[in-house]
């Protein structure tokens, strides 16, 4: 199969679709691969080492495009890029539809199949290409929150580990899922003071097996909630109820209550958030501050380190790609039924229920 892989051109977006290893698995198994000039260097990848794995490079998107039976991207289409769709084009890539009405219509129009890597369920009921974003968003937000702790980004001035003699940071986790359990590992590591927090007894259970006396683990509940948000320096909100808005655990009057400088990650602002006072931000401007609590509220956060996640991205989706690379969607999907569940768009069609239902439609 032609397999391409273009340069993405959202603002501040710095993953790519495929490295120059992923490169080399395809061409191994007897793939052409189209790779557009610069497609990788945000992410660290010179040309020169797609080049090296056996990739064509081209210099012009359109032609990457128009080369491609498969083109493996991260972030959905921009209009920009609507015209270069055609008819049994394989778009293998975060596609968000539900959100899109205008791409998933230009979709439908040029008679793209649409292989969403968000709607990959396996058997499990895991969602594998949108785990390691997860994984890395959890992490990440223990990072960023320890640096807006600190007094030269309007934090209180604390650190999390603290040292000998002195208090630990205490963190609070809403939502003991992927993100949490990641923000869990990191501010453990770090030596904080750690509670985390949810309404599913088995998650808890599983960190209690976890980490053991490390972590306090607490059922979600308004009152609690308070309680351990008005002690905490630092409070991550990481909830989600798939498919909808996600539950503002903590209310505006809480603030009130908080540390002045403590810091709250909303991770889970793409759902929302789970703060009343969250507002979507972006990572050249990230922060705002209420009631002198700061707020971090990046909807992308894993595009502020794209070597790593263009790497854990890429690890997840090359087994798919390969699989389709090598039947073809159909055959692909009836060798391994789990994949039916990626295509958002076929032949004109919405093959995605919950993409169809969030318009309305049968
Ligand atoms: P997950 O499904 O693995 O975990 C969510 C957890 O929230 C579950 O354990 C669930 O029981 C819990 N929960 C639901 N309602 C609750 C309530 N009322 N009180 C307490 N806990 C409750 O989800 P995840 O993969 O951890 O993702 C969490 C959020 O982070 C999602 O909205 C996801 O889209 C978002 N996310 C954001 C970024 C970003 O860059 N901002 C990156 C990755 C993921």
């Amino acid at each position: 199969m032609r397999v391409g892989c273009v340069k993405e051109i959202k603002n501040n977006e710095f993953r790519v679709g495929m490295t120059p290893d992923n490169v080399k698995n395809y061409v191994r198994a007897g793939h052409e691969v189209y790779i557009e000039r610069d497609a990788g260097v945000g992410s660290g990848f010179t040309t020169e080492q797609y080049e090296k794995a056996g990739a064509h490079i081209l210099d012009q998107a359109k032609d990457v495009w128009d080369k491609s039976e498969m083109m493996i991207k991260v972030k959905e289409p921009l209009k920009e890029e609507y015209g270069f769709f055609h008819e049994g084009l394989i778009l293998y890539t975060y596609l968000h539809l539900a959100a899109d009405r205008e791409l998933m219509d230009a979709m439908l129009a040029s008679k793209v199949k649409g292989v969403a890597y968000e709607t990959l369920i396996e058997r499990d009921g895991s969602i594998p290409l949108l785990a390691p974003m997860s994984q890395i968003a959890g992490r990440l937000s223990i990072q960023e929150g320890a640096k807006y702790l600190e007094k030269p980004f309007g934090g209180s001035g604390v650190l999390l580990s603290g040292v000998p003699g002195t208090p630990k940071a205490k963190v609070v986790i809403l939502g003991a899922g992927s993100v949490g359990t990641n923000a869990c590992k990191i501010a453990v590591g770090m030596g904080a003071d750690v509670t985390i927090m949810d309404i599913n007894l088995k998650r808890l259970a599983y960190l209690d097996d976890i980490f053991g006396a490390r972590i306090q683990t607490l059922v979600s509940t308004d009152a609690a909630v308070e309680a351990a948000v008005s002690n905490a320096d630092l409070v991550i909100g990481c909830v989600l109820i798939p498919g909808k808005a996600a539950p503002k655990l903590m209310k505006k009057e809480y603030l009130k209550h908080m540390k002045p400088g403590s810091v709250i990650v909303d991770v889970a602002v793409d759902q929302g958030g789970c703060c009343e006072t969250t507002k979507v931000t972006y990572h050249d401007d990230p922060t705002f501050v209420v009631d002198g609590v700061v707020h971090y509220c990046v909807g992308n956060m894993p595009g502020a380190v794209p070597y790593t996640s263009t790497i854990a991205l890429t690890n997840a989706t090359q087994s798919y790609g390969l699989q389709i690379a090598a039947a073809g969607l159909e055959e692909a999907c009836r060798k391994n039924s789990v994949m039916y569940s990626s295509i958002n768009t076929y032949d004109g069609m919405i093959t995605c229920k919950n993409v169809a239902d969030s318009f309305g439609m049968e």
